[in-house]
């Protein structure tokens, strides 16, 4: 089998309710997904999270060359091939997240030359439920209402964990933490991701002001730069630490886990290297005993393709507790996640069902994705 063609989709929308998080505000989604054609007739999809036209550039004028006429279901060779010439340049970054883009790509094809899905072909599933938690909870002008709205919308859902913004200053923070609280009730578990918009000793005191409200985890409380900041909100605090979604490779992860930084590794399939990467990754903080949560923000793709790579991950410690099982499933507005695929994963009860089509088990809807082009 060979590579045929690689095509490079941006896809871009405008938000009906613009929303912030600490970083900026989103007033609209945009996405990149790659198209992989072969001379077999298998054709496969993957994303970068990341701006679009440097991506664009990265997958379709440096990256497409080097791997039409080779065989995708190679991933291992290709990832190296491709790392190896790009290192150079961009060991982090964007041409990582092109890379991620094509290994999920190749991935999907390999699965589907297969006939197998692709958790199975990455070693198979435990359970073929998975677990999510809802991510909400943006900054948006009548947040009280809002927050109101979403906590009933998700427990309606059947989600018994949810995740909310902080990074908007101390004494905001406690606020909000205590309103979302309050609305989803005291069973539900509550995590919350301030973006790295604090320095330590800010995080340590939103951290000790919010400790009683039942914290699940505190995701990237510092920059994704400072490992010994981590270290030190990590020691003051009995909130478990999460992080990673701003790192790439196993190269990268590796000083994170081994110096016990974070207690959920939380890698985006689609910039940190891949399916190929992640389960690299995976597999270093099994050696550690820390969990491994993907980060996922991005289209239906990225979506799908961190829920094959969760649901077959390599995982440490052993455990049938349900809160260890959980991924990210995005609630915000995104008709990319929505809308380009006609066979979505089916949602039950908080919930994912593990497509059980060749690789990642989604068909896009070219229609509607040219709509978004
Ligand atoms: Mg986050």
């Amino acid at each position: 089998m060979k590579i045929t063609a690689v095509r490079v989709h941006t896809l871009r929308a405008a938000l009906e309710r613009p929303f912030a998080f600490s970083q900026w505000r989103f007033t609209r989604r945009e996405t990149t997904l790659v198209e992989v054609s072969t001379d077999a007739g298998f054709e496969g999809w993957g994303e970068a999270y990341g701006p679009s036209a440097p991506i664009a550039a990265a997958v379709g004028e440096f990256f497409s060359p080097l791997v039409v006429g080779r065989d995708p279901r190679d991933t291992e060779a290709l990832w190296d091939f491709l790392y190896a010439r790009s290192i150079d340049y961009g060991q982090k970054g964007t041409l990582l997240a092109a890379i991620s883009a094509l290994d999920i790509a190749f991935w999907d094809i390999k699965a589907r030359a297969a006939g197998v899905p692709l958790y199975r072909l990455l070693g198979g599933a435990p359970t073929e439920k998975i677990p999510c938690y809802a991510t909400g909870f943006y900054y948006s002008e009548d947040y009280e209402r809002a927050f109101r709205q979403e906590a009933a919308r998700y427990l309606e859902l059947g989600f018994d964990a949810v995740k909310m913004k902080v990074g908007y200053g101390l004494e905001r923070d406690v606020g909000l933490v205590r309103l979302v609280r309050e609305a989803v009730g005291p069973r539900v578990r509550l995590m919350m991701d301030a973006n790295h918009a604090y320095d330590p000793v800010t995080a340590i005191a939103l951290g000790r002001r919010v400790e009683p409200l039942e914290i699940g985890w505190f995701e990237e409380p510092v920059s994704p730069l400072d490992v010994e900041g981590y270290l030190e909100v990590k020691r003051n605090l009995a909130i478990p630490l999460a992080g990673g979604e701003c790192e790439y490779t196993r190269f990268g992860f590796e000083p994170l886990l081994r110096r016990r930084a974070l207690d959920y590794a939380q890698p985006d399939l689609c910039s940190c290297g891949g399916i190929s990467e992640g389960m690299k990754i995976a597999v270093l903080a099994s050696v550690y005993n820390i969990h491994v949560t993907p980060h996922a923000w991005g289209s239906a793709v990225g979506q799908t393709a961190a829920l094959h790579f969760y649901a077959a991950r390599p995982r440490q410690p052993f455990t049938t507790t349900p809160e260890l099982r959980l991924i990210e499933c995005d609630q915000t507005e995104n008709p990319f996640r929505t809308r380009i695929v006609t066979n979505p994963i089916r949602f039950q009860n908080g919930c994912w069902h593990l497509p059980e089509g060749p690789g990642l088990g989604i068909q896009i809807d070219r229609q509607a994705l040219a709509g978004f082009e």
